[in-house]
């Protein structure tokens, strides 16, 4: 037990700005399986100060998502409804003198900045504001210019034991005071996230190794508000096979296309999960199961590549097995009804649950043969027993065929495949003839569309 006697508390907290990926899904599954295995609490906490980028359909979209995984959240909560904690937050760091005002413009950071490299200075903020008096401020302010606010870090190297990464520190001193509020008042990111995590009781601060300087940041923050800050973790980012990141607002592997495209949850969440850490990825049935697997101190640091191959891999090995009483309602939902039978039959051959759709009319019909063997299947259709056909029949009546024509192997099975699915691949015929059945089948060795 990592956390003694206190039941952990942990959080998700996207900005709603876009569709969730399967790296977002990563950070999800992390915090959500920890705080299942330890009997803790896992929240949803929307970022959405950012009024203008946030959208209440990705948020929606957000929490479908994690439903569908199977990690819906014991609460939930939306900055944008919390903002007076972030105003009060403000007036405790103003009042112990850690956030100040600053008036400078984009364009004039910008020179300083392009200054500052020339002299091949860090490109630092220089606190030109800490210098102004109340004087120079009062001026500012009757020329119409608002301040924005700068926390003011202690010029220390912030140090903690990360729960991926193992003992951590940041020099405080390389990096510029820190922007809170916007000129217009409004919240950057980094105050919120604080307040809430310290107002929230959150114990594990556990999310993508990109934050791993704003964890030094927001150490600083927790402990002028006068709270002790929550132990964090950061893993390493999803990277496709190419290497290079992909966006959340690409849409590219977001967690609703891959559900759209057939996927499985647990196909994803075992990747997600399992992918860079130290066991080895394999398709894990359940979120108890995976929540035992998970180990922030081995996950490794190397950028963990998600490789679509490996997610159609993991899913088919999910679907060989599905027992049908775990698919019957989505196969209704498409249109597919040939009950237990037809899926025992064809699962094995499905990489994704939905491709079932493309063997239903092979049962069905109606589906074009290919008759490329006309004797054969004359003297086939001639042997075609009586039904009604078991999972024998097909044996039977090969072996019947195979006598009467002295064909076997390849030269036997693929006529009479193709002839009856009109594919030269597919499911095991011994289970797919009893489903198309006598009346199809004699059709189709005629050559007819049936
Ligand atoms: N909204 C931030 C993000 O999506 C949250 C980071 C955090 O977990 O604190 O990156």
């Amino acid at each position: 037990m990592l956390w003694g006697a206190m039941a952990p508390v942990l959080r998700f907290a996207p900005s709603p700005t876009g569709l969730i990926h399967i790296g977002n899904a990563r950070t999800a599954l992390l915090n959500a399986l920890l705080a299942r295995r330890e009997g803790g609490t896992f929240i949803l906490r929307f970022d959405d100060t950012d009024a203008e980028r946030s959208r209440a359909e990705y948020a929606e979209a957000t929490e479908r998502d994690l439903a569908w995984l199977g990690i819906p959240p014991d609460r939930v909560h939306r900055q944008s409804d919390r903002l007076a904690i972030y105003r009060d937050a403000a007036d405790r760091l103003r009042a112990a003198g850690r956030l100040y005002p600053a008036y400078e413009t984009a364009e004039e950071l910008e020179r300083r900045r392009r200054l500052q490299l020339a002299r091949g200075e860090p490109p630092i903020y220089d606190r030109a504001a800490l210098r102004l008096n109340a004087a120079d401020r009062a001026r500012l302010g009757s020329e119409g210019r608002r301040p924005h606010w700068r926390f003011r870090l202690e010029a220390r190297t912030v140090a903690w034991n990360d729960r991926v990464r193992g003992p951590s520190h940041v020099d405080c001193a390389s990096l510029s005071d820190p922007v809170l509020v916007r000129e217009d008042e409004s919240f950057l990111y980094t105050l919120p996230s604080v307040a809430d995590d310290l107002a929230m009781g959150i114990t594990d601060v556990i999310r993508g190794e990109d934050h791993v300087t704003n964890t030094a940041v927001q150490i600083q923050i927790a402990e002028a508000l006068g709270g002790s800050p929550p132990a964090f973790g950061h893993h390493n980012l999803r990277t496709t096979t190419g290497g290079e990141g992909r966006s959340k607002r690409s849409g590219a592997l977001a967690l609703k296309s891959l559900r759209e495209s057939g996927y499985e949850p647990m196909a994803i969440a075992s990747l997600a999960v399992l992918v860079g850490s130290a066991e080895a990825v394999r398709a894990v049935a359940s979120l108890d199961e995976l929540a035992r697997l998970v180990d922030l101190a081995h996950l490794s640091r190397a950028p963990a590549k998600f490789d679509e191959r490996e997610l159609e891999a993991l899913n088919a090995r999910l679907v060989h097995e599905m027992p049908y009483s775990a698919i019957r309602d989505r196969l209704a939902e498409l249109g597919v009804d040939g009950g237990e039978p037809f899926w025992l039959a064809v699962r094995a051959n499905l990489t994704r649950w939905t491709e079932a759709a493309e063997w239903w009319p092979v049962v069905a019909g109606p589906i074009r043969p290919v008759r490329d063997d006309p004797d054969l299947a004359e003297t086939a259709l001639g042997l075609l027993p009586p039904g009604p056909w078991t999972g024998e029949t097909w044996r039977d009546w090969t072996r019947a065929v195979a006598e009467a024509t002295g064909r076997k192997g390849r030269a036997l099975f693929m006529p009479l495949r193709l002839a009856l699915t009109g594919l030269d691949h597919g499911p095991d015929l011994a289970a797919l003839l009893p489903l198309i059945g006598p009346e199809r089948a004699q059709a189709r060795l005629a050559g007819e569309v049936a």
